[in-house]
């Protein structure tokens, strides 16, 4: 067996300030705050030969952008087109030139069924969108590859099966992989009841919930920093803020099922240096 490094571990807060936050990662990640408004994916086109999927985006073969890439474009994020996929709590992964096919195929808003998108072309924003669940944002620095994942305690185990993808596509170590925990409901307000937490913690490890005051509550940032260090990843990087009591952020749980609004997560790969 080979000597498994060590992994950083460093923490953060966000302030969320304004529209778009730039996080603290070695390639381009950002997430939209409550001042951008509800990032809610725009509804599916009615019928393939939408009017989505146009010359307008044959530079790269993609479709006109998701009208959410506008908010990007105003902080200064542009010529990306915003790739995103319907998020079902799943551990599946895609690439960015299976979403951006189907995109093409059948029109902006068409979506494939995934809660992850791994891709290495810097002329796309991979985008997931969260109110509670985790941001976790990935980049390969030798081979620039980068992931958007969401995962929620349901699709906690997303993280590894991203890393698994990043390696048999591009050969990425994850000893070479910087990870990214955005913000996401901390333990602090992720209530949960007793069978949900010990099966949480059989999976991810004991620190995965806490018992406090009678109740359990569900760490994530414990659950993946442990499916990260398990890995053996280079870097992992754990935003301290919590959506549900923080300020500027949106949460499933604080504004509740009918009236909850979305944040946009997004990543992008760092352009290539062209020569000459
Ligand atoms: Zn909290």
């Amino acid at each position: 067996m080979p000597k498994m490094q060590q992994t950083r571990v460093s923490h953060f807060p966000i302030e969320a300030r304004t529209e778009v936050e730039t996080l603290p990662f070695s390639a381009p990640a950002f997430l939209t705050c409550a001042a951008a408004g509800d990032m809610k994916p725009p509804e599916p086109p009615d019928a393939p030969g939408h009017a989505g999927a146009t010359a307008a985006g044959a530079a790269y073969g993609m479709p006109p952008g998701d009208p959410r890439s506008q908010v990007f474009a105003a902080a200064g994020v542009r010529g990306a087109r915003l790739l995103s996929v319907k998020q079902e709590h799943t551990r599946e992964v895609l690439t960015a030139e299976e979403v951006a096919a189907h995109a093409l195929e059948h029109g902006v808003g068409a979506r494939l069924p995934a809660d992850g998108i791994v891709g290495d072309n810097p002329e796309f924003l991979l985008g997931v969108t969260v109110a509670d669940c985790m941001p976790i944002y990935l980049h390969d620095r030798v081979r620039n590859v980068v992931a958007m994942l969401h995962s929620g305690w349901k699709g906690t185990g997303i993280l590894p099966r991203a890393l698994e993808l990043m390696h048999r596509r591009w050969g990425s170590a994850a000893g070479e992989v910087g990870v990214l925990l955005g913000p996401a409901i901390q333990a602090c307000c992720y209530e949960v009841d007793a069978d949900r937490a010990l099966g949480f913690q059989a999976e991810f490890g004991e620190e995965a919930a806490r018992r406090r005051g009678g109740s359990w509550y569900l760490d994530l940032q414990a659950a993946n920093r442990s499916l990260g260090e398990r890995a053996g990843v280079a870097e992992i990087s754990i935003c301290t803020s919590c959506t549900c009591c923080g300020e500027g952020l949106f949460s499933y749980r604080r504004e509740g099922p009918e009236a909850y609004r979305r944040m946009l997560a997004a990543i992008r790969a760092p352009a290539r240096e062209t020569a000459g």
